[in-house]
């Protein structure tokens, strides 16, 4: 940032057009997260600029701000174009680090775990499809460029990302963070939201919460005891939406957050300060 302050200000000396130096006062994108997979990333431009992310055009606010995410599993070389309110184009080449995963590889397991039951398979299809369809959601709120806070602080007990192989067949990616936590606990919003879905009894998520922050980046709350909340209404940062519980498929009580760019799955953790930071941090207070 300071190195094309100075150089728009060279610029002003030397150019002869106000479109010039416009141009160069305007062409800058600052971009806020972790360039790795499973990162949310946030960006912000001039008002009135264009941008594309490997030729795919995102939604800019009126102010200039946008999201997009990076997958698990994403391809290391992308690509964001800019399009300035002058025309200007910018392309930002975006390197980004690969991430490595917990993989467990577990054998012998009976064949009646591994088969489910119809019955339960018709439950979790049914879920599925009305989570999907709340993740799919485009909302102009702008809470998504917030800083966001924990929902809960405490343990850690289970990490985005990590996968389970179970005779030899791999399950589903585990996409959330998981703090481990008392049933009871309360939950809080970490950032501003519209509640787009809150269902007391899903198959394997159990009491589950999704907080729309607009522009495709939503929350979700999994295994919840008690819900506080109810579709449609409107949440400030901070505010207890929910209590910890064990329910859905589980084997403790815990809050499982994951955060979500439409349909793509990122870890919390890429926009919250390290849990041990706010840990100390509250130790001290
Ligand atoms: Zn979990």
């Amino acid at each position: 940032m300071k190195y094309l302050t100075s150089v728009s200000l060279t610029l002003f000396s030397l150019a002869t057009t106000s479109l010039l130096i416009s141009s160069e006062v305007n062409a800058q994108v600052l971009l806020t997260g972790k360039m790795e997979q499973g990162a949310l990333i946030r960006g912000q431009v001039a008002a009135g600029s264009a941008a594309f992310l490997n030729g795919e055009e995102l939604k800019v606010t009126p102010n200039g701000d946008f999201a997009f995410g990076f997958s698990r599993d994403a391809e290391l070389n992308q690509e964001l174009k800019l399009v300035y309110p002058d025309g200007l184009t910018q392309i930002k080449p975006l390197t980004i680090l690969a991430k490595e995963y917990k993989i467990d590889r577990l054998t012998g397991i009976s064949k009646k775990i591994m088969k489910p039951d119809p019955k339960a398979q018709a439950r979790a299809a049914k879920d599925s499809k009305q989570v999907k369809a709340a993740r799919a959601l485009f909302s102009d709120k702008t809470a998504f460029s917030q800083t966001f806070i924990w929902p809960l602080t405490g343990r850690i007990s289970g990490v985005y990302g990590s996968q389970r192989v179970y005779n030899g067949k791999p399950g589903n990616p585990h996409y959330g963070v998981d703090v481990a936590a008392k049933t009871g606990t309360v939950v809080v919003a970490p950032a501003d939201g519209k509640i787009s879905l809150s269902v007391p009894d899903m198959f394997y998520s159990g009491g589950t919460i999704i907080l729309d922050h607009g522009y495709g980046v939503s929350s979700s709350f999994l295994h919840l005891s008690k819900l506080y909340v109810k579709e449609g209404q409107e949440i400030k940062q901070g505010e207890p939406i929910a209590e910890v519980g064990a329910t859905g498929r589980v084997t403790g009580p815990h809050l499982d957050w994951r955060v979500n760019w439409y349909q793509m799955r990122l870890d919390p953790v890429t926009i919250v300060p390290s849990m041990a930071s706010v840990l100390k941090q509250q130790k001290s207070q």
